[in-house]
């Protein structure tokens, strides 16, 4: 509940000139139900107009994105790049590719990406974009005229000083790598931090590929030893998605001594008792980009079950939501409580609605939002684009190694402000908290801008 009348007013705002757009506004709203514990202190934040300001992005871009089937047919999508917020760094935040895409979709992880970005204490600040296009069932031709198409629009707005885009659903190494081509060409200038999660013979980072499944399980390593004095070790583990994030997720939670038994698609979950065999799972996806289902048809003593919700039912210690955005609802955390789940981490970005965060949060598990959690991607890009900047590149174990200190001290971050907020524990405070305050810091100090 908002109840402070200053944040009150500027929901009711938002409210009022944004609300058809349902996945902001929850955004929005879950950030300003943890900003009522440390609003009071704050009076110079009215004054200063800030919260209008960290509410409204500082430019939207929507553009016609054309491009020409295998069968010669034109077809148009359109593209979005929200630049929301400047304060701490160039804008940066992943693209997305998928039909679900839409101006509240955007806008939701921009907003979310500066705070993200803040708990990162890289210099970066929030942004986000994408299409509606459909990468599914496409050729590789018709995949690179469509990335062309789009950066022939995009370009303009970019650039490693003010706007540096990566992947995100939909968008992986080929896509970036197609993108990063034609910006080259466009421009003319080799500009390798435009644009990351590159190719590694062309500026890319070891380890961004893997950083956010990874940060993620170093995140929630933290926490469980912290708070709950355990570890991954012997822990039954569901990671819902089978993407970028499920499949390093899944691999570095094994590594830990989990064992993860379910992972899904948007089609359907396989359950695998004996824990899942990554080897498959890589091979399945990677190198033949085919449906989880193809998993249980590969895989002996293993199931496949339609529908992606049902996952939740499945038995587990430890849930890793990372798929997509109100993927598990209060039924799903519901039942991920009655089997006597201890923590849910999100690597997705609020995969979680408000109605199943109250039921996780209300029975006592661990909970940690993705705006900490799966910052390890964006860290990781933040680390790309150094190694652009110094013209060299690390090894996998150093960039490892800063992933996973980075993760710790977002952890110990959140944890800190929880405790000054009188909220010990409560990590999603903990990160609305301390991300927002590095903004309002750095919005306060630069004047109305
Ligand atoms: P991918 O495109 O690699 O994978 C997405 C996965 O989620 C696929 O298994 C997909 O299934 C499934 N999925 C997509 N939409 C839905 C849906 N509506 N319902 C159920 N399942 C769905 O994306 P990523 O792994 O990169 O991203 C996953 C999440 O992590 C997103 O929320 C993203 O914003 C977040 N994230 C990603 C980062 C990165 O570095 N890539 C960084 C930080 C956050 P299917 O194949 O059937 O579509």
């Amino acid at each position: 509940m908002i109840t402070n009348e200053y944040l009150k007013r500027v929901y009711d705002d938002v409210t009022r000139r944004d609300g058809h757009e349902a996945e902001f506004l929850q955004a929005v709203r879950e950030v300003f139900e943890s900003l009522e514990l440390v609003i009071d202190k704050h009076p110079e934040w009215e004054q200063a107009g800030l919260l209008e300001r960290f509410v409204e992005p500082e430019r939207v871009i929507e553009f016609r994105v054309p491009w020409v089937d295998d069968s010669g047919a034109v077809r148009v999508n359109r593209g979005y790049r929200v630049q929301f917020n400047s304060a701490i760094g160039p804008y940066k935040g992943g693209l997305r590719f998928h039909p679900s895409v839409t101006l509240s979709v955007i806008k939701f992880l921009g907003f979310e990406q500066t705070l993200k970005n803040s708990l990162t204490t890289l210099p970066m600040g929030g942004g986000k974009g994408g299409s509606d296009f459909d990468p599914k069932g496409k050729s590789e031709g018709e995949i690179m005229r469509f990335c062309q198409s789009f950066m022939t629009e995009l370009y303009r707005h970019i650039g490693q000083f003010t706007d540096t885009p990566a992947g995100d659903i939909g968008v992986g190494g080929r896509e970036v790598a197609y993108m990063y081509g034609q910006y080259k060409r466009i421009v003319d200038r080799f500009e390798a931090g435009v644009l990351t999660g590159k190719g590694l013979t062309f500026g890319g980072s070891l380890a961004r590929t893997q950083a956010t499944g990874y940060g993620l399980c170093y995140y929630a390593a933290e926490a469980l030893k912290h708070l709950k004095g355990t570890s991954f070790e012997g822990k039954t583990v569901i990671v819902s998605g089978s993407g970028n994030v499920a499949q390093y997720a899944a691999e570095k939670c094994t590594q830990l001594g989990g064992k993860v038994v379910a992972m899904s698609d948007s089609q359907g979950y396989v359950y695998d008792p004996k824990g899942i065999d990554l080897d498959v799972l890589f091979d399945i996806k990677q190198n033949r980009r085919a449906r989880i289902s193809v998993y249980a048809q590969e895989v002996p003593g293993s199931e496949y079950h339609e529908g992606c919700k049902g996952i939740w039912n499945v038995k587990c210690d430890i849930a890793l939501p990372c798929a997509s955005q109100n993927e598990m609802d209060a039924d799903g955390a519901k039942a991920l409580v009655a089997n006597g789940c201890i923590g849910v981490f999100e690597g997705a970005n609020m995969p979680l609605t408000p109605e199943a965060i109250a039921v996780v949060q209300g029975a006592g598990l661990l909970y940690s939002p993705g705006k900490a959690s799966n910052a390890g991607g964006v860290a990781t890009s933040g680390l790309e684009m150094t190694q652009n900047s110094m013209r060299l590149s690390w090894s996998f174990e150093e960039v490892d190694e800063r992933l996973h200190t980075i993760m710790t001290n977002i952890y110990q971050a959140c944890y800190d402000a929880s405790v000054e907020c009188g909220k010990p524990g409560d990590l999603m405070v903990g990160a609305n908290v301390a991300g927002f305050l590095k903004v309002a810091e750095a919005m306060m100090a630069q004047g109305i801008v």
